[in-house]
Order: structure tokens, then C-alpha cells, then sequence
């Protein structure tokens, strides 16, 4: 590793900046006006020590300087993809670098530039929950016949139960082909047991492989059992956790109505963390990597309304001037969280490492990482 160390980047308000000397760990101002050029200047003194993720759902002024950008499967494959990079960047959320530790070399050191930069749906479940639900599906006989197969967007520790199990991870692009593992010839498990977000595992296990609604039922966390009876998990082909994305969750079908009656033509793509119903309502669900591969393959004049996170929309849309992109519901707003990775973050994240401080730091604890692991490299060699 070879960073040279960074000391005059940038005069924010700390005396010390005053006398040239930057203070690692201090938070610029966003008023700064030199944060576009603070930034480029410590990613060029680090060069290819660092490696900078950015997840589509990250804000315009951060992706400009993701060295990759993608959903959480393709970054996950390209936290592997660069082990000569001592440094880790991660502009996501706290899952995804989570992730990122597990699937990186011992070497390496992965970093989050807002370490208040969670996900709701990951929140709701928990490992103490994870090991109670189980413990009910043993008890009523069924533990040995299921496979949890987990959404990326689920804690170090959820995947870590996932590996325990043998079970595997999935995101939005291979949740089908996860499904079909877990349920298929070489693992022959009868049941999944879906984590966390009950809406994915719904929409897969009924529009994809041809499941009735009949087959699905929802474990809640919060009552004895789950609020399932014996007769209901034997019953059951898929048993989903009672988790959500507060973003994806609130599209509504009145808002496709209401988006068909407002754009001629329109078509309507929702990701699959959408309800039941309105992925029913739209025209395609795809993953955040289908709906961009199919705004960008339309031919010119086509619309879209598109139900993801809204930066990612607003980027479709600039991107594609000659189409019309519009969001799908207009009281919906930005995954708060996802947005809390602002350019201030991410400077003060570059200015650290390049001034040899590493600034909020994402280390999963070992044994939790083996298992994690495990769930991990079952998903990468799905085939
Ligand atoms: S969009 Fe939803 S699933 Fe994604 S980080 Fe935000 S809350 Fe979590």
C-alpha cells in the first residue's frame, strides 16, 4: 500500500484548517464549495488503494465517483473483485458493507462514509427472532424439511443463521434461481423459510414459479409461533417473514391507476419489494438492474413509471432524455438512509483514509462472518 499522506485539502471552518492542516474525521459543511474538488483530490492521492462501491440508489453527487456502481448482487461481486485494494469505500448502507467485510480479504478494510446508514427492512429481523422461528418450525416438525434462503438486504447475523442452515443468500435479480435451488433437486428442501422482506419471496414464489397465495404464509415475529398455527407451517410451501422496504412498500395501485390516466402510453415497472398487488397492476417487475436494462433497450419516445427508489429514477430519467421516465407515486420519497451517504460523508471518508485514518469502519466478528460467508458463496455459485 502506498497513500500519501493528504494535508492540504481543504479550509473548512476548524482553526486548524485555517493553517492548512486538515483534520481527519471532521465532517466538511455541505456549503463547502470546494467538496467536489476535496474529493477528487484525496481519491487521486489514494489511486488504486481505494475502492469506491455505489449502489444505484445512491444520490448523483456520490456515484460520480463510484469506481462501480450496481444492485447489491453485483456489488457484492465486485467487493471480491479487487483484493489488491486495501481500502473499501461503500456507499450503501450498512448491510451491503457488512457484506462487503465478509466477501473482502483479511488485508482489506471496508468503509462506511455514514454509519447511521441502515435499512429498515434489514431492522426487522433480528437474530434472537431468527433462532425463536426455527426453534417453532422444529417444534412443529417442519425445521428439517425447510431452507432459509435470505435477501441480501438482512443483517451479518440473519446471514449467518442462513449459513448455519445451509441455506443461501438471494437479491432481487436471483431470488428465483434461489428458490429453485432451495426447493429443487440437489439441496430437496420442501419448504423456504424467506427473510426478511415477505413481499420478494411472495411475488417470486408466485409470479415466477407458479406457487398459489394459498402456499404462502406470513411468520410475525412479534406473536408466539409466529401467529401460525402446526397445521398452517406443515401446510405451507413458503413461510415469509413479516418484513418490508418502507420505500418500495408504499406504492399503491391507485398510484399505477393514477400514473396510467396522467401518461398516454405509459408503461409501469415495479420492483419486486412492492406489494402483491401492485406488481400485479404493473406491466413488468423487474429488479433495479432489469428496470434499467429495460428503459434503456426501449426505442426513443417510450414511457415508463417506474416504483423504485427515486434517485435511481431521477438518474433514468436524465439519462434518457429522448424517453419519459416519471416515479411512480408521487408521495413516495428517497430511502432515507440510502441518502444519508452525502458528498461531505464520503469527502470525510477519502480524507481520513488518504491521511492514514480509517473512519467508520464495517468489521463483522469472525465466526459470524464464516457463516455469513458460507450463505454468501452459496448465492455467488447459484447456477
Ligand atoms: S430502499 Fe428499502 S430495502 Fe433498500 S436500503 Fe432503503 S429501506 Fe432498505
Amino acid at each position: 500500500m502506498s497513500v500519501t499522506p493528504l494535508l492540504l485539502l481543504g479550509r473548512g471552518t476548524d482553526p486548524d484548517s485555517e493553517r492548512g492542516v486538515e483534520c481527519p474525521g471532521e465532517l466538511p459543511p455541505a456549503s463547502d464549495p470546494r467538496l467536489v474538488e476535496r474529493a477528487e483530490t484525496a481519491k487521486r492521492a489514494l489511486g488504486t488503494d481505494v475502492f469506491v462501491l455505489g449502489h444505484h440508489y445512491q444520490r448523483d453527487e456520490v456515484i460520480a465517483f463510484a469506481d462501480v456502481t450496481g444492485d447489491s448482487f453485483r456489488l457484492a461481486q465486485q467487493a471480491a473483485a479487487r483484493p489488491e485494494a486495501p481500502y473499501v469505500v461503500f456507499c450503501g448502507v450498512h448491510f451491503m458493507a457488512e457484506s462487503a467485510d465478509i466477501l473482502t480479504g483479511p488485508d482489506q478494510q471496508v468503509v462506511l462514509p455514514d454509519l447511521a446508514a441502515g435499512c429498515s427492512m434489514a431492522d426487522m429481523a433480528n437474530a434472537t427472532q431468527v433462532d425463536e422461528c426455527w426453534d417453532a418450525l422444529a417444534d412443529a416438525g417442519v425445521a428439517d424439511v425447510t431452507v432459509p434462503v435470505s435477501y441480501m438486504n438482512s443483517s451479518a447475523a440473519i446471514k449467518a443463521f442462513t449459513g448455519r442452515h445451509d441455506g443461501t443468500i438471494c437479491t432481487s435479480s436471483n431470488a428465483r434461481r434461489a428458490l429453485e435451488w432451495a426447493l429443487g433437486g440437489e439441496r430437496g428442501g420442501e419448504k423456504v423459510l424467506f427473510l426478511p422482506d415477505q413481499h420478494l419471496g411472495r411475488n417470486t414464489a408466485v409470479l415466477e414459479l407458479g406457487m398459489t397465495l394459498a402456499d404462502c404464509v406470513v411468520y410475525d415475529p412479534r406473536k408466539p409461533s409466529g401467529g401460525l398455527t402446526r397445521e398452517q407451517l406443515h401446510d405451507a410451501r413458503m413461510i415469509l417473514w413479516k418484513g418490508h422496504c418502507s420505500v418500495h412498500g408504499r406504492f399503491t395501485v391507485d398510484a399505477v391507476a393514477d400514473v396510467r390516466r396522467r401518461v398516454p402510453g405509459v408503461r409501469v415497472l415495479a420492483h419486486p419489494e412492492c406489494t402483491y398487488d401492485v406488481v400485479t397492476a404493473a406491466d413488468e417487475i423487474g429488479s433495479t438492474e432489469s428496470i434499467i436494462r429495460i428503459v434503456a433497450d426501449a426505442p426513443a419516445g417510450a414511457a415508463f413509471a417506474v416504483g423504485t427508489e427515486l434517485n435511481l429514477v431521477q438518474r433514468l430519467a436524465a439519462q434518457h432524455p429522448d424517453k419519459t421516465v416519471v416515479f411512480l407515486d408521487k408521495t413516495v420519497c428517497y430511502c432515507s438512509t440510502m441518502n444519508r451517504i452525502d458528498l461531505p460523508h464520503l469527502v470525510r471518508s477519502l480524507e481520513s483514509l488518504a491521511a492514514g485514518t480509517v473512519t467508520n469502519r464495517i468489521v463483522v466478528e469472525p465466526t459470524t462472518a464464516a457463516l455469513a460467508r458460507k450463505a454468501l458463496e452459496q448465492m455467488l455459485a447459484l447456477p
